[in-house]
């Protein structure tokens, strides 16, 4: 199947051409039309979107300023939905971006720290923005079904995509995925199916399942549409940079599962620079994992090119992909910028939840705690420069993961209903 072509404009609003125009091969630079294919014919190398530099460098400030309150003001510089009338959306996107200068005092910061808080999305995590494209390729395609393995807020944002926009949709989790995330992928009327394994065998089985008869018809988000998928990532580098009036920090902190979202934010930048829409001032990109799904990390540390797949443990679930596909290029991204990469155990998340709520009010789900506490580590490290402007990135929403804080939170007192029991609590005299 191949992509169709734009058709008239729906609105008043300039529908701007689609800068892509192709696919290409990550490993041997192969190039292909606007398929609906993740793997290169001829070396089964990673495809990726081919934008024409010429339309990407035409791209203003003004153009996108001009553009809606959400994702879609980049579609100048994405693969789908330039025109509205194409788009399968939530329209996230223009998510918070939160000055964070209690915990950047806390932290030793001089310069400016910020989080960019995703967890304001609709379905409260980032994985909006890659739905929305991917669905919109899905459409464009002429699938009739959507489909994805996911560590739970992707299953969250496909099925309230599909619910939206009356598409069915199928979404594979692990079974021991956290209770909040199971009733939030169940709730929109979909099919959930929880599968006894780890996202690792759950993405093996629905590889297998979209070469059956039955789900022909069906685009899978991480497989056959991933290239346009993986695209959707590049808003929160637009944005990020956009809401510090047209500048780029000079470092960031992102949470890492297949890698794909470090490695786009990095294009992001690299394409607005481009394009002429901000200075290039350098920057140094730095991953955060967790101690218990670390293939990443120890790649780094021991200075590998390639990702020895882990089984994964831990809390931080939604980063728990232990054969990352975007691994190889996360490393290169890191390697490439100067940054480098930091993990963290499941105490640490908790106490990095806790010290971001507790300093700037933004409940983070455990990927956030991952990131702020690697955040901590990587200063005391010496490896992060608090004299330098910096951007951490919240994915998720508390909500979604409260397990793991019910044992260390609660009320901090209890009391009767009468002010002789607040007496005796000591909260008055
Ligand atoms: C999926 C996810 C990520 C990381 O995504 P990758 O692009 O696979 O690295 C980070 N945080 C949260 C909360 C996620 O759900
Ligand atoms: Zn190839």
């Amino acid at each position: 199947m191949t992509l169709t072509t734009a058709r008239p404009a729906s609105s008043t609003q300039p529908v701007p051409p689609n800068p892509a125009r192709g696919l290409v091969c990550r490993n041997c630079g192969a190039t292909f039309g606007l398929i609906a294919s993740h793997a290169c014919a001829e070396c089964f190398g990673p495809l990726e979107v081919d934008y024409d530099p010429e339309l990407m460098r035409a791209v203003t400030r003004e153009q996108i300023e001009a553009g809606p309150h959400n994702i879609w003001r980049y579609s100048a510089l994405l693969p789908v939905g330039q025109d509205p009338a194409d788009r399968v959306t939530l329209d996230p996107g223009m998510t918070p971006l939160v000055k964070a200068d209690r915990l950047g005092a806390e932290l030793g910061f001089t310069a400016d720290l910020w989080v960019k808080d995703d967890s304001a999305n609709p379905t409260h995590s980032f994985k909006d923005r890659v739905v929305s494209l991917a669905a919109t390729a899905a459409k464009g395609f002429g699938y009739q079904k959507i489909a994805c393995a996911s560590t739970g807020n992707l299953a969250n944002s496909v099925a309230a995509h599909a619910a939206r926009n009356g598409l069915p949709s199928f979404v594979f989790v692990p079974s021991d995925l956290e209770p909040g995330k199971i009733v939030q992928s169940a709730v929109y009327g979909q099919a959930l199916i929880a599968v006894d394994g780890s996202y690792d065998d759950v993405n093996r089985l629905t590889s297998e399942l979209a070469e059956t008869d039955e789900f022909e018809d069906a685009a899978f988000v991480n497989q056959n549409v991933r290239p346009y998928y993986a695209e959707g990532s590049k808003t929160m580098g637009y944005e990020i940079a956009e809401q510090l009036g047209w500048r780029i920090p000079a470092q960031v902190v992102i949470p890492m599962a297949s890698g794909s979202l470090l490695t786009k934010v990095d294009k992001a930048w690299r394409e607005l620079v481009a394009a002429g829409i901000v200075e290039d001032t350098g920057w140094k990109v730095f991953g955060a994992q967790s101690a218990g799904c670390d293939p990443i990390a120890t790649a780094f540390d021991n200075g590998w090119d390639v990702v020895k797949p882990v089984k994964p443990t831990g809390i931080a679930k939604s980063l728990n992909i232990g054969n990352p596909a975007d691994g190889p290029y996360a490393l290169d991204a890191i390697r490439r910028t100067g940054g480098s990469v930091g993990r963290v155990g499941d105490a640490e998340i908790v106490t990095g939840i806790r010290d971001l709520a507790r300093t700037t009010g933004v409940f983070a789900e455990t990927a956030g705690g991952v990131t702020v506490a690697v955040l901590r580590q990587l200063v005391e490290r010496g490896l992060l420069d608090p004299a330098a402007e910096t951007v951490v990135l919240n994915t998720g929403e508390g909500l979604k993961t409260l397990d793991p804080l019910m044992p260390v939170v609660g009320p901090t007192h209890r009391v009767e209903p009468s002010l002789k029991s607040l007496r005796a609590a000591g909260l008055i005299g």
